[in-house]
């Protein structure tokens, strides 16, 4: 691509990602970089915005159907840079029909979201968000807030990658056994644990965490038969992708108290609603509410990648991203291949 100044629309910009951008931007591409922050969702009805744009920057939440990508296609929209390991929400066959430039961002601190994830347990397991609730209203009673020692206590890490080895590093820390499920196994987390098949780790484990991708053959691994193989009074945490929990069936084995806990930073259906302050709103989603009235339940909103470190990394990969298709140089983080 050659032209002297680079239009880019980033949507669902907070001031913490503009923050980082920004600076990269100006760093990489002194003076040749235009960049337009919006910080609403790239949806069909905020298409409109791009007209003239040639790049668009994009979030785990922002649509890239194949609609939106036509669309976007058509307004002159040649490159995708996804500020994402995760590409679940993007249609990868209609981006190389269209010769769409699609490139991620694969891998920012793992460390983040892996430290996040030992967080959210603990909060569940020690009660520590009923304790805070007390605590400020005068209430030092410890009744109802027993937990259990992380120590001696087997836990399932489903999917092994950057970030189930970042956990699996922290956990072997905390003197837990330690069971993995990945169809393509790392023999180095054999110094670590156990592969298991999934039938064979869902019985064994106290604590179950979710780092695999969102795709098809994983939308729904915990689904009501998975939930049933599992051990009475196991905690289960998703740092991961809502879409590998259906929610209702969690839901109900937690209404059974066969789910002993849950922990969750992703909610399937949290594209509307996260990342933005419904506190005035009357949410319409009964299911995610439902879930909030548990006292077992502990719910974030997708914030496990939010470090500095991370943030850093984002910006700079993204960017590096951009050089690469505007000097036509080969991307390593590219998702459409010839
Ligand atoms: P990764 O690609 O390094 O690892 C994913 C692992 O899952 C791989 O080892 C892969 O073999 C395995 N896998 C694939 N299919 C599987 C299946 N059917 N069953 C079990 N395992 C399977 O990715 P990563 O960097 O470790 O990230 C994992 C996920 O974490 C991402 O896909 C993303 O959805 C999520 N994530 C969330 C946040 C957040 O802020 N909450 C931030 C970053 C990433």
């Amino acid at each position: 691509m050659t032209r002297k100044t680079i239009k880019l629309a980033v949507f669902s910009a907070k001031p913490y990602d503009k923050k980082y951008l920004a600076q990269v931007a100006q760093d990489k591409f002194p003076g040749s970089v235009e960049v337009f922050y919006y910080d609403f969702a790239l949806r069909p009805k905020t298409i409109s915005v791009v007209k003239g744009v040639d790049a668009v920057c994009a979030f785990v939440n922002d649509d890239l159907s194949a609609p939106v990508l036509r669309a976007l296609h058509e307004a002159g929209v040649r490159a995708v840079l996804l500020r994402c390991a995760g590409y679940n929400n993007v249609d990868l066959a209609v981006a190389k029909e269209l010769g769409i430039f699609v490139a991620r961002v694969p891998s920012y601190s793992p460390e983040s979201v892996a430290e996040f994830a030992v967080a959210l347990l603990q909060v569940l397991n020690r009660h520590i968000h009923r304790a805070y609730n007390r605590v400020r209203e005068g209430n030092f009673n410890l009744q109802g807030l027993v937990g259990s020692t992380l120590h001696g206590k087997t836990v399932g890490l489903i999917g092994l990658g950057k970030i189930g080895f970042a956990l699996a590093r922290i956990l072997r820390g905390f003197g837990c056994r330690l069971l993995a499920y990945d169809p393509f196994p790392n023999d180095a987390f054999r110094e670590f644990g156990e592969f298991k098949s999934l039938e064979e780790l869902l019985p064994e484990c106290d604590i179950i965490s979710l780092h695999c991708p969102l795709t098809e053959e994983t939308r729904y691994i915990i689904n009501e038969s998975s939930l049933a193989k599992m051990k009475k009074g196991a905690l289960l945490i998703n740092t991961s992708r809502g879409g590998l929990i259906h929610t209702k069936s969690v839901i109900t084995a937690l209404k059974k108290r066969h789910l002993g806990g849950l922990g969750i930073d992703v909610y399937e259906e949290e594209g509307d609603l996260f990342y933005k302050d419904h506190s005035g709103d009357i949410i319409q989603d009964d299911q995610l509410m439902r879930l909030l009235t548990f006292p077992n339940v502990v719910v974030t909103g997708h914030q496990a990648f939010l470090t500095e470190e991370a943030l850093i990394e984002i910006a700079s990969t993204t960017f590096q991203n951009l050089h690469d298709f505007v000097t036509g140089s080969e991307c390593k983080n590219s998702l459409v291949k010839d």
